[in-house]
C-alpha cells in the first residue's frame, strides 16, 4: 500500500536510502557470518584420591583452543559438585518442585539435598588458576565459575590454564557420589572443573539444578592415584594395565610409599571423562567384530547374573547401530556399575547393575550406550534440546530392543507402546512443549514426556511423513555430516528437507514448540454398487498427511496416501506397502472426501494408518469394520 502523504520525489529518495541501508546492513552481516566452528580442550590431570575420607586433590593443565571468530576475555567452568549441599540452587529447585520433581532427588516432596550432613556435602574448592603461568582472578556462583583471563584468547588461538583444587565427593544424591545404593564406593562423574562450551549462542553456563550437560570435545590424560586395592572403571583407554589391579591376570601392582597405585587413562575427542572406583569390581571384556572393545566393570555376584548373559545382546546392539545409524568411533565402551540408575558419559555409562531380568538389564544398557550416537557423538546442547538427545536415544532403544527381544504378541511397529503412553499423558492436561529448556519444565513427568517420548515420536512421525526409507537416509546423512560436532534441530531439519524434498518446518514447529495434538477420524462411509465414498475429518490441531488403507475380504490390503499440501512434495515409498497417491489435502480444510473403486461386499475393514505410527490421540474413530 502506498503512503498518500509522501510526495513522489521524496518517495524515490527514500527508496534509494532504504536500498543503500539494506545493502550496507546485509553486506556487514555477510562479512560477520562464519562457517561452523567448535572449541577444543586438552586436559592433563593428576588426581590423588583419599578413598577413606571421600576427598581428592587435583591439578590440571588445560590447553584451550578458541576456534571461534571471537576474542574471549573470560572463560567459564562448571563446578557441578557444589550443587550437592543444603540450600543450593539444586536443593531450592527440588523443594519448589515438590512431589512433581525427579523422584531420585526427593522423598514425598522433601528434598534429599536439604538433609545432606556437613561432612558429606559436595565441594570443588579452587585454590588457584594461572594463565600461561600467571595467577588470574575467578568468581564462583555455586556451580559456575567465571575466570578472568590475563590476556584475552584471540580468534583461532590457544591458551593454557593451570589450576589446583580439592574436592569432597558428595553423598550420592544424583548421578555422582559416594556409596551408591548397590555399594559402589565412588561414582566420579562431572567431577572435575570442566570448561564450558562456547559457540555461536555464547557461553553455555547453565546452573546445575538437575538436568544434563554440554561441553566442548576434549582430549584427556588423567593420572589417578588411589589405594592399591581399588579397581577403576572408566570411559577411556587404560595405558598401564600391568601396574594396577583388575585388568591383567599377570599384573604386578605398582605402589608408592602410601600404598597407592596410579592409573593412567587417556581418551580422545570425548565430552567428559568419567570413572568409578570400588574394591570389589570384576573387570571383563569382549571385542565386537568390527566394533569397539567392551568392558564390563561390576560386582560379580548372584545379584548381577544377567551381566554374563547380556553379552551377545550387547554385541548385536553395536552391530545393529553401526550398520543402521553410523559407526561408533571410539576404541572401547565400558558398562560400569555405579551411579543411581543409568547415565551416559564419554565412552562409558554408569548403571545400576542388580537388574531383575535380562531384558531389563539389556534395555538399560542399550539406552545408555545408544546415547553414544546422540549425547556423545552428536553432542547436542542437552539443556536446550533434551528432546533430541533423550528422544532419539529412546527411538534407538525401542528399535533395537524390538529386534533383540521380539514382543510376545505381534504389534504393528516398535513404537506402539511409546505412542500409547504419549496418548495417555496428553489426557492428563499436564503436557509441556518439548522446546522448553530442560531445567525449566514445571513438572518432572512433563519433562520426561517432552524429551523422551515426544522426541522419540518426532522421528516416528517423521518416518510416517517422509517414508521409512527416507528416514533411514536422513539419519545416516545426519550422522555423516554431524558426528563429533554439535548439531541443532535446524541442522537436522536441513537434511530431512533436502533428502525428502519436502517442506517440514511446520511439523517441527507443531511437534516441538507446541502441545497441539493430532486427531483425525473416519467421519462417514457411503457404499454404492461398485464403489465406496469416504469422508475423513481433521478434528485435531496438528495437520498431517494421511495414509489410508482398506483390508479386502480376500485378505489383501490396498493403500492410499493423501498428501498434506504443506509438504509440497509427496511421499513416494514406505516400507508398509505400495500405495496410490490421491489429491492433496489443504491444511486449512477440515474434511476430505474421496471415492475408491471397491464395493461394500469386497471390503472387510478400512481406516487411517494401518502401520499405527501416527500419534493420533483418539485412534478409536480411525477404523471402520465393514459388516
Ligand atoms: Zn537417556
Amino acid at each position: 500500500m502506498k503512503n498518500p502523504y509522501l510526495s513522489p520525489v521524496l518517495l524515490i529518495i527514500m527508496q534509494k536510502i532504504i536500498l543503500l541501508t539494506l545493502s550496507l546492513v546485509f553486506g556487514m552481516v555477510a562479512a560477520q557470518q562464519n562457517a561452523y566452528y567448535q572449541q577444543y580442550a586438552q586436559y592433563k590431570m593428576d588426581i590423588d584420591v583419599d578413598a577413606n575420607n571421600f576427598t581428592y586433590a587435583g591439578k590440571q593443565t588445560i590447553t584451550y583452543s578458541n576456534n571461534s571468530p571471537d576474542e574471549l576475555k573470560v572463560i567459564y567452568f562448571h563446578l557441578y559438585w557444589n550443587a550437592f549441599k543444603p540450600n543450593s540452587m539444586m536443593d531450592q529447585r527440588v523443594q519448589s518442585q515438590g512431589k512433581s520433581g525427579d523422584s531420585r532427588l526427593q522423598v514425598n516432596g522433601i528434598s534429599r539435598l536439604a538433609s545432606i550432613p556437613k561432612d558429606q556435602e559436595g565441594a570443588q574448592n579452587i585454590h588457584w588458576i594461572k594463565q600461561n603461568g600467571k595467577n588470574i582472578k575467578f568468581d564462583i556462583q555455586e556451580t559456575i565459575m567465571k575466570v578472568y583471563l590475563d590476556k584475552p584468547v584471540k580468534a583461532n588461538s590457544t591458551t593454557t590454564l593451570t589450576m589446583e583444587w580439592d574436592a569432597v565427593i558428595p553423598q550420592q544424591i544424583r548421578r555422582a557420589g559416594r556409596n551408591n545404593s548397590e555399594g559402589i564406593d565412588l561414582t566420579m562423574t562431572q567431577w572435575y572443573p570442566k570448561i564450558a562450551e562456547y559457540d555461536y549462542d555464547g557461553w553455555a553456563t547453565f546452573d546445575y539444578v538437575g538436568r544434563e550437560f554440554h561441553s566442548p570435545f576434549a582430549d584427556f590424560e588423567v593420572n589417578i592415584k588411589i589405594d592399591k586395592d581399588y579397581v577403576i572403571g572408566a570411559g577411556g583407554t587404560l595405558e598401564n594395565p600391568s601396574e594396577v589391579k583388575g585388568y591383567q591376570s599377570n599384573a604386578s601392582v605398582k605402589t608408592d610409599s602410601k600404598n597407592k597405585a596410579t592409573w593412567k587413562w587417556t581418551a580422545k575427542n570425548i565430552l567428559d571423562f568419567a570413572f568409578a572406583a570400588d574394591r570389589d569390581y570384576t573387570v571383563e571384556n569382549f571385542t565386537i567384530l568390527d566394533g569397539p572393545k567392551i568392558y564390563y566393570v561390576y560386582q560379580k555376584s548372584d545379584k548381577t547374573i544377567f551381566w554374563e548373559t547380556s553379552k551377545p545382546y550387547i554385541t548385536k546392539f553395536f552391530q545393529i547401530m553401526n550398520a543402521t545409524f553410523g559407526r561408533y568411533v571410539y576404541p572401547s565402551y565400558a558398562f560400569i556399575q555405579g551411579g543411581d540408575g543409568g547415565m551416559e558419559y564419554g565412552m562409558c555409562t554408569m548403571i545400576l547393575g542388580e537388574a531383575t531380568s535380562l531384558d531389563g538389564l539389556v534395555g538399560l544398557m542399550v539406552h545408555e550406550a545408544g546415547h553414544s550416537w546422540n549425547q556423545q557423538m552428536m553432542a547436542y546442547n542437552e539443556s536446550v534440546r533434551p528432546w533430541m538427545d533423550e528422544g532419539f536415544t529412546s527411538y534407538y532403544e525401542d528399535l533395537v530392543m524390538y529386534q533383540l527381544f521380539p514382543p510376545q504378541s505381534p504389534v504393528a511397529n516398535p513404537f506402539v507402546s511409546a505412542i500409547n503412553s504419549y496418548i495417555n499423558f496428553t489426557k492428563t492436561g499436564k503436557e509441556e512443549p518439548a522446546v522448553w529448556l530442560a531445567d525449566h519444565h514445571d513438572d518432572g513427568r512433563a519433562y520426561s514426556f517432552a524429551s523422551y517420548v515426544k522426541g522419540e515420536l518426532f522421528l516416528v512421525q517423521l518416518g510416517y511423513i517422509v517414508g521409512e526409507q527416507n528416514l533411514s537416509l536422513i539419519m545416516r546423512d545426519f550422522y555423516e555430516q554431524w558426528h563429533l560436532k554439535h548439531p541443532t534441530e535446524r541442522d537436522f531439519m536441513h537434511i530431512a528437507q533436502k533428502i525428502s524434498g519436502m517442506d517440514l518446518k511446520w511439523f517441527l514447529h507443531y511437534w516441538i514448540n507446541t502441545t497441539k495434538t493430532i486427531d483425525y477420524s473416519v467421519k462417514a462411509v457411503k457404499y454404492d454398487t461398485d464403489s465406496t465414498t469416504i469422508t475423513l475429518e481433521n478434528k485435531g490441531q496438528v495437520p498431517m498427511p494421511i495414509d489410508f488403507s482398506i483390508l479386502k475380504k480376500d485378505g489383501s490390503v490396498v493403500n492410499y496416501q493423501i498428501p498434506l499440501n504443506m509438504t509440497h512434495t509427496w511421499k513416494t515409498k514406505d516400507i508398509y506397502g505400495d500405495f496410490q497417491t490421491l489429491g492433496y489435502w489443504p491444511w486449512t480444510q477440515k474434511e476430505y472426501t474421496f471415492t475408491i473403486p471397491y464395493s461394500k461386499s469386497q471390503i472387510s475393514a478400512l481406516g487411517i494408518d494401518f502401520s499405527q505410527r501416527l500419534a493420533d490421540v483418539n485412534p478409536t474413530d480411525n477404523f471402520v469394520e465393514v459388516k
